[in-house]
C-alpha cells in the first residue's frame, strides 16, 4: 500500500492541546474514494475520545467524524462517485460486511465491531484510523455518503453524526403526527433533533438546563421549552410525553424525565455520560415505560436522513471556526457554550 503525507490537527495525549501534525493517508485502492475535506463538525464524542473518557484511546488522535468535501480521486472499481462530486464520511469507515446486521444495513451493530473514522484499529490497512480534522480522507465507497447540493455545505457537516444519531431513533420509534416528543439537552444533537422531530410531525418540547436556550428553543422550531432545574415547570408534561430523546453528555438524573412519559412511553438514550446512570424501578414499572439506547445509524439510513433533511431544508446552526481556534472551541464545548455546533473550515489548515 502506498501512502502520502498530509496535514492534520490532533493530540499526542489526553493532557496536551490539539496541534498541527502530519499523518499518512493511503493512495486510493480499487474501491476507495479520496475526499478533500472542506468542513468537519466537532461532536462531543470527539472531546470524550481526546479526554479518553471511555478508556482505550490510541494516540496520536486526529478526531472528526462529521466530514464533508469534494471527491479528488477514485479507485478503478468505484461506481457511486466521480471526481468533483460532493461527498461525506460519518462515524463508520469499515465493517465486516458479512454478518447479519451488516447485510441488513445495521452496520452500527456489526458483530465484528465497526471501524470508526478515528481512534479505531484499522483491520484492513493496519495502524489506527485518523478523522476529519485533516486535509483529506480515503474511504471505501460503501461507507461514503452523497451530500445534497441544495443545502449549505458547512451546516450540513453535522448531519453526518448529530443528524443520523437523532434521526435513527426518531425513525425507529415511528415518531410522527400526534406524538408528543421531549428532547433532552440542546447541544449539537439536541438542536438537530428538534428540527427533525418537527419535520416528522411531532409536538416537540425541549428540556434544558439553560435559560438562554429556553428563550431560543422556539426559534429552533420547538413548540415549548422547559427549564429542567425548575420543579414547577417540570410538572407541565408529567405523564404526557410519548417519547423522549436524551442527548445529555454528562451524568444526570434520568428518573425525573422518565416520569414525563405516558403509559408505554419510551425514553431513548443517545448521550454518552462516562459514568453509569441510576434508574429507580418505580420510574419504569409505573406506566410500563421503556428505557432504551440507540447508536448512530447504518449507511443506508444515513443517506435516507440526508435526503430527508434536503427535502425539509434542515441543517445545523453552526459557528464556523478556524482550525487554529480548536482548543478554545473544545473548552466552550465542555462548558455547553455552543450555539449549536462548531464546524471547522478546513481551508484554514493550509495557513
Ligand atoms: P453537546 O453539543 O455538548 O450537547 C450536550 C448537551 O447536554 C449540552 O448542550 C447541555 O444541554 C446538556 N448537558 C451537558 N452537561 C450537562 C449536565 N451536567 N447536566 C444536564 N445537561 C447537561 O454534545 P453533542 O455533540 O450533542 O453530544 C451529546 C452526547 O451524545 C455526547 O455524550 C456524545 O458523545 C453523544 N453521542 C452519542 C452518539 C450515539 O451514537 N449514541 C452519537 C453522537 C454523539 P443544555 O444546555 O440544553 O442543558
Ligand atoms: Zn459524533
Ligand atoms: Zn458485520
Amino acid at each position: 500500500m502506498t501512502t502520502k503525507e498530509i496535514k492534520a490537527f490532533g493530540t499526542n495525549s489526553e493532557i496536551e492541546p490539539l496541534q498541527k501534525m502530519k499523518i499518512e493517508r493511503r493512495i486510493v485502492t480499487d474501491h476507495d474514494v479520496e475526499i478533500e475535506i472542506l468542513f468537519c463538525g466537532i461532536c462531543h464524542s470527539d472531546l470524550h475520545q481526546v479526554k479518553n473518557d471511555f478508556g482505550g484511546a490510541m494516540y496520536p488522535i486526529v478526531p472528526g467524524h462529521e466530514i464533508v468535501g469534494r471527491v479528488t480521486a477514485i479507485g478503478n472499481h468505484v461506481t457511486k462517485f466521480k471526481v468533483g462530486d460532493l461527498a461525506g464520511v460519518g462515524c463508520i469507515v469499515d465493517t465486516c460486511r458479512t454478518c447479519n446486521p451488516c447485510k441488513e444495513g445495521f452496520e452500527q451493530f456489526c458483530e465484528e465491531g465497526m471501524t470508526f473514522s478515528f481512534n479505531s484499529i484499522d483491520k484492513t490497512y493496519g495502524g489506527h484510523t485518523f478523522g476529519g480534522y485533516s486535509e483529506c480522507i480515503v474511504t471505501d465507497e460503501k461507507y461514503v455518503l452523497s451530500i445534497p447540493k441544495t443545502l449549505d455545505l458547512a451546516s450540513t457537516a453535522p448531519l453526518l453524526c448529530a443528524g443520523i444519531t437523532v434521526y435513527s431513533p426518531l425513525n425507529h420509534w415511528k415518531i410522527g403526527k400526534g406524538n408528543k416528543v421531549g428532547i433532552l439537552g440542546i447541544g449539537g444533537l439536541g438542536h438537530v433533533a428538534i428540527k427533525i422531530a418537527k419535520a416528522m410531525g411531532a409536538y416537540v418540547t425541549v428540556f434544558t438546563t439553560s435559560q438562554v436556550k429556553v428563550d431560543d428553543a422556539k426559534r429552533l422550531g420547538a413548540d415549548d421549552a422547559i427549564l429542567s432545574s425548575d420543579p414547577e415547570q417540570m410538572k407541565k408534561y408529567a405523564g404526557k410525553l410519548n417519547f423522549i430523546l436524551d442527548t445529555v453528555s454528562a451524568k444526570h438524573d434520568v428518573n425525573i424525565y422518565l416520569n414525563q412519559l405516558t403509559i408505554d412511553g419510551s425514553m431513548v438514550l443517545v448521550g454518552l455520560p462516562p459514568e453509569p446512570l441510576s434508574i429507580s424501578a418505580f420510574s419504569v414499572i409505573k406506566g410500563r415505560r421503556s428505557f432504551a439506547g440507540s447508536n448512530i445509524g447504518g449507511i443506508a439510513e444515513t443517506q435516507e436522513m440526508l435526503d430527508f433533511c434536503e427535502k425539509h431544508n434542515i441543517t445545523a446552526d453552526i459557528e464556523l471556526i478556524n482550525i487554529q481556534d480548536i482548543n478554545k472551541a473544545y473548552e466552550r464545548l465542555e462548558k455547553g457554550d455552543v450555539h449549536y455546533r462548531f464546524v471547522i473550515d478546513l481551508a484554514t489548515l493550509k495557513n
